[in-house]
């Protein structure tokens, strides 16, 4: 095992430890399986640690994606286009901080361009990109925003989220199938409240 991820210069502390601190491995998925009272070596278990480790990678890279890198080419064209631009059934997969499940759902994204607009298959990015992190709904939606703000500039930027979250739902806490519904609005949606209201209402609906 090496030190890679560490600088050198810090190489001290680490004598104690034959690996990387924050690297886990198959073998501790193996013993996270044992610790729920599994045979991590029956046929139906072998292969699980390796495929875990796979699914875990894919489900946090957005911590490898820089957000401004996925809207820096943007389409022109919309200079006297001053109506809002909505954009529906956005999907989100991610992970709740507080205990690992997964919640997932669809984002609502609209905006009042300035010159820049941004097609669905960025939008779409820019979600998954922000998703696959162990998040917090309400985090995962002002994110979003504020991103869209800061890279295109636009009048106003709003994003509602609707998501089922299984930690809730499988414990009872919440009924099967209700969703939580956040929102962020900046710019002219915090003030034009006609226009929030439009989003927010085609964001809530089915
Ligand atoms: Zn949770």
């Amino acid at each position: 095992m090496t030190d890679k991820s560490h600088p050198s210069s810090g190489a001290d502390q680490h004598h104690h430890h034959d690996k990387d601190d924050t690297e886990f491995t198959e073998h501790d998925w193996r013993r996270f399986l044992a610790s729920l009272g599994e045979n991590p070596d029956r046929a139906g278990l072998r292969e699980t640690p390796v495929r875990v480790r796979k699914a875990w990678k894919h489900w946090v890279s957005g911590y490898g994606q820089d957000p401004t890198e996925i809207l820096k080419v943007f389409e022109d064209g919309a200079e006297r286009y001053n109506e809002l631009i909505v954009v529906r059934g956005i999907p989100v997969y991610s992970h709740c901080e507080h205990h690992l499940a997964p919640f997932f759902g669809t984002a609502t994204i609209g905006y009042v361009p300035e010159g820049k607009i941004v097609g669905l298959s960025k939008l779409t990015r820019l979600v998954e990109c922000f998703a696959r992190r162990l998040q917090v709904q309400e985090r995962l939606t002002s994110q979003v925003a504020e991103t869209l703000m800061q890279e295109l500039q636009p009048k106003a930027v709003g994003v509602v989220i609707r998501c089922r979250h299984l930690c809730m739902e499988s414990r009872g806490i919440r009924t099967p199938g209700e969703e939580t519904i956040t929102s962020a609005m900046l710019g002219e949606l915090q003030t034009n409240l006609g226009m929030r209201a439009e989003l927010l209402a085609l964001g809530r609906e089915k």
